[in-house]
């Protein structure tokens, strides 16, 4: 699929972030996602599945929403002469399996069996690399403004749906950027209500439920 390819239309959009989510496991996407593939993953390292889950935020530039250049900066197309800001990072080759955008829809950049370029050094409970063994998921935003309702609804499902699909996750190994790069990042912030999250999740598990 090329960047920008898969595109459902806008009924079946709506329609995907207000009902439950599921992965596709022989791909790695998450169903009623739109897919754009970063050439910026690599396998994971051998006997290494999934189990922990990292919640970033990102804007570009910094504060400004609803822009391309998250899907540039991850596809290493983002334009160094569009933004002074750009210029420091337009060399980077970074990913993330997921972004959420802050009406709530989903992009998938990388899938979920592959080693997404999300973390950096990192460390999470005292085991190094997490790249290795994480899900990255994006939340469009910035450290300080409130994240949106339909992030954490549609967040919500998202991890619900992969706790489903891969056992070695767990609700209690899902960690910030900053938890897992001190000193270094500061994602997604104070804005981000992490107990609202853990009681969405809990909501939509009984939901799933019912
Ligand atoms: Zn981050």
């Amino acid at each position: 699929m090329m960047p920008g390819g898969v595109t459902t239309g806008n009924t079946k959009k709506r329609a995907a972030a207000t009902r439950s989510r599921r992965v596709d496991l022989a791909r790695g996407l998450i169903c009623g996602a739109r897919h754009v593939p970063s050439p910026n993953h690599d396998a994971r390292p051998a006997g290494v599945a999934p189990s922990l889950i990292v919640i970033h935020g990102i804007s570009l530039p910094p504060g400004r929403f609803g822009g391309p250049w998250v899907e540039r900066l991850f596809t290493n197309s983002l334009p160094a002469d569009r933004h002074p800001y750009f210029k420091s990072i337009a060399g980077l080759r970074v990913s993330s399996h997921l972004v959420i955008r802050r009406g709530g829809r989903v992009v998938q950049y990388v899938p979920f069996h592959r080693r997404a370029w999300h973390a950096g050094v990192s460390s999470y409970r005292g085991r190094a690399r997490c790249n290795d063994y994480s899900i990255g998921i994006e939340l469009e935003g910035t450290d300080r403004r409130s994240y949106t309702d339909a992030q954490y609804r549609v967040l919500a499902r998202t991890v619900r749906a992969l706790l489903a699909a891969y056992p070695t996750l767990s609700a209690e190994r899902i960690a910030g950027h900053s938890d897992i790069a001190p000193g270094r990042k500061t994602d997604p912030g104070p804005a981000f209500d992490w107990a609202r999250l853990r009681a969405a999740i809990a909501t939509s598990k009984r939901g799933a439920r019912a």
